[in-house]
């Protein structure tokens, strides 16, 4: 968790930068607690989905595979603190300017998952085929708990996304995917 430690009088608040901030989320969460629902989710001996381990630094990667499971969708995966948020997309990804769909956040899988390609058995979870549909680099230019944008720099995709937490009563795992102009 991000803690306080002390003001920092020697600053102006114009110098902190959006890096500065994933900097600092980077170092959020170990990543065996992030990926403890992702685990306990899952038979290893029975799914050949990676396991994880961790990351080392260097450009964030972002994947989008297409999961063809009891329904199709597409899950995006944004590296974030040597991890991967992810999201169901339902409906495939927007490609114009303004368009918008549902995602649907799920749990974070780990930094291996952007590589993985396969068949889950019946009766695992997410049982069905998974495909790398689009894959490449991001630039985070804002990262909060409710807004996110990147530009993507991938095979499929180019510009800038932009993630939006929808307010409902209940869940709160519910996302808007926005291509924005670029
Ligand atoms: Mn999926």
């Amino acid at each position: 968790m991000a803690r306080f430690k002390h003001l920092r009088d020697d600053k102006p608040p114009s110098e902190c930068t959006i890096d500065q901030i994933i900097e600092d989320k980077k170092m959020d969460t170990p990543n065996t607690d992030k990926l403890k629902e992702y685990a306990s989710k899952r038979h290893f001996e029975e799914t050949p989905e990676p396991k994880g381990e961790e990351k080392k630094g260097g450009e964030l990667i972002y994947v989008i595979q297409e999961h063809n499971a009891r329904r199709l969708h597409y899950d995006l995966r944004l590296e974030s603190g040597g991890a991967l948020k992810s999201w169901a997309v339902p409906k495939g990804i927007p490609q114009k300017s303004g368009e918008r769909r549902l995602a649907v956040q799920t749990e974070d899988h780990p930094y291996e998952y952007a590589s993985f390609e396969g068949t889950i058995a019946k009766g695992q979870y997410g049982a069905g085929t998974v495909k790398i549909w689009d894959k490449g680099h991001f630039e985070p230019k804002l990262w909060e708990k409710d807004k996110i944008e990147v530009t993507l720099n991938g095979q499929t995709l180019k510009g800038r996304y932009i993630l939006v937490r929808l307010k409902t009563a209940k869940e709160d795992n519910a996302w808007l995917l926005l291509k924005g102009k670029d």
